[in-house]
C-alpha cells in the first residue's frame, strides 16, 4: 500500500518535458494563476437509457501565451511537486461554484458541475473551511460535486472518513474518478458517502471485443450498484461503446461521443441545442 500510495504521487511526466522545462513551466504557473490564464472547459455527461443531462465535469486548461493551450497532464504533477496545487485548487473551487451562481435563474439552473480534486489537495487542512465560505459566499447549497481517485481511499483509511463526511454533509456530490485503476479497499469504500464510481477509460475503449473489459467492467457496475451508487463510463467514443454500456445497465456516460470538453461559451450553445 505504502508504494502504491507513494507513486501517485511522483507521477513521471518527463517525457514531455526537460528539467529546465519544469522549472519556467513552475515560475509561469505561478503567474498564469495571478494573470487570468486558467480556464475551466466542461464536459457534460448524460444518462444511458433516456439521454437526460447529468451534468458537466470542470477539466482545467491553461492559455499559456507562448505555448498555446496546455492540457492538465502537463501542469497539475508541477503544481503537485512544487507547491502549487492548493492555490490552483481554491481557483477551480471558486470558478466553479462562480459558475453554478451565474446559471441561477437561467435555463441552466439545474446544471451540476464536478471539479477534480487531487490526494494533496484534501489534505489541506484548510480546503474545508475554503470549501465552506465558496458555498457560503456564492449561496450554493447543492450543484457542485469533487471527483476523487481510489488513493483517496488509503489516505481516508488513515484519517478515518471524517473529510469525506464533512464534504458530504455540505451537499457536495462524490465521485470515485478512474476507478478500477487504483487499490480500492472495499470495506471502505462501502463507508464512504460516494454518490458516483466512474468507471476509467483504459476499460471502455475495448468493451466490445475485449472479454477481459467486459468481465472487468460488469463488476465494476455489480459493485458499484450493490453498494447503492451511481456507475459513469467515461471515455465512450462511438455508438458500439455506448450500447454495449446502456445494455448492462451502466447509468451515465462521459466521452467524444457525446461531447469533447469546451469552453463556456460552446457549452451554452451545445446545451442550448441539444436539451
Ligand atoms: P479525468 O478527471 O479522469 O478526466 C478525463 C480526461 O479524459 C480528460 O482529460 C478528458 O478531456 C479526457 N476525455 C474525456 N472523454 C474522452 C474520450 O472520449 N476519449 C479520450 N481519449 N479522452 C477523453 P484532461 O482534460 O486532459 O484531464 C486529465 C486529468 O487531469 C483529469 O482526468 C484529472 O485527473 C486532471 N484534472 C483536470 N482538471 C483538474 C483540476 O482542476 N484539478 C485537478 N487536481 N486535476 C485536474
Ligand atoms: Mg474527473
Ligand atoms: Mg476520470
Ligand atoms: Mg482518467
Amino acid at each position: 500500500r505504502k508504494t502504491g500510495y507513494g507513486r501517485v504521487q511522483v507521477f513521471n511526466h518527463r517525457e514531455n518535458f526537460t528539467d529546465l522545462d519544469e522549472i519556467d513551466l513552475t515560475r509561469e504557473l505561478g503567474e498564469a494563476l495571478e494573470h487570468d490564464q486558467l480556464e475551466l472547459y466542461y464536459q457534460p455527461k448524460c444518462q444511458l437509457d433516456n439521454g437526460k443531462l447529468a451534468g458537466v465535469e470542470a477539466l482545467i486548461r491553461w492559455n499559456h501565451p507562448q505555448r498555446g493551450l496546455l492540457t492538465p497532464n502537463l501542469f497539475i504533477p508541477l503544481a503537485e511537486r512544487f507547491g502549487l496545487i492548493n492555490r490552483l485548487g481554491y481557483w477551480v473551487i471558486e470558478q466553479a461554484c462562480h459558475q453554478l451562481q451565474q446559471w441561477r435563474n437561467t435555463a441552466f439552473s439545474d446544471i451540476s458541475i464536478a471539479i477534480n480534486m487531487s490526494v494533496q489537495q484534501l489534505m489541506d487542512p484548510h480546503v474545508i473551511h475554503f470549501l465552506k465560505s465558496c458555498l457560503e459566499r456564492y449561496r450554493i447549497n447543492r450543484g457542485l460535486e469533487i471527483e476523487l481517485t481510489e488513493s483517496v481511499i488509503l489516505s481516508q483509511e488513515r484519517s478515518g472518513l471524517n473529510l469525506l463526511e464533512q464534504i458530504s454533509a455540505m451537499g457536495i456530490l462524490l465521485n470515485i474518478d478512474d476507478f478500477g485503476t487504483g487499490y480500492s479497499n472495499f470495506s471502505y469504500l462501502r463507508k464512504m458517502p460516494v454518490r458516483f464510481l466512474k468507471i476509467d477509460r483504459s476499460f471502455v475503449t475495448d468493451i466490445e471485443h475485449n472479454k477481459d473489459d467486459q468481465m472487468i467492467v460488469r463488476s465494476i457496475l455489480a459493485i458499484g450498484h450493490g453498494l447503492g451508487m451511481q456507475v459513469i463510463a467515461e471515455g465512450v467514443e462511438n455508438t458500439g461503446q455506448r450500447d454495449w454500456l446502456r445494455h448492462q445497465q451502466c447509468d451515465l456516460y462521459q466521452g467524444y461521443l457525446l461531447s469533447r470538453p469546451q469552453p463556456l461559451g460552446e457549452l451554452e450553445s451545445w446545451l442550448s441545442k441539444q436539451f
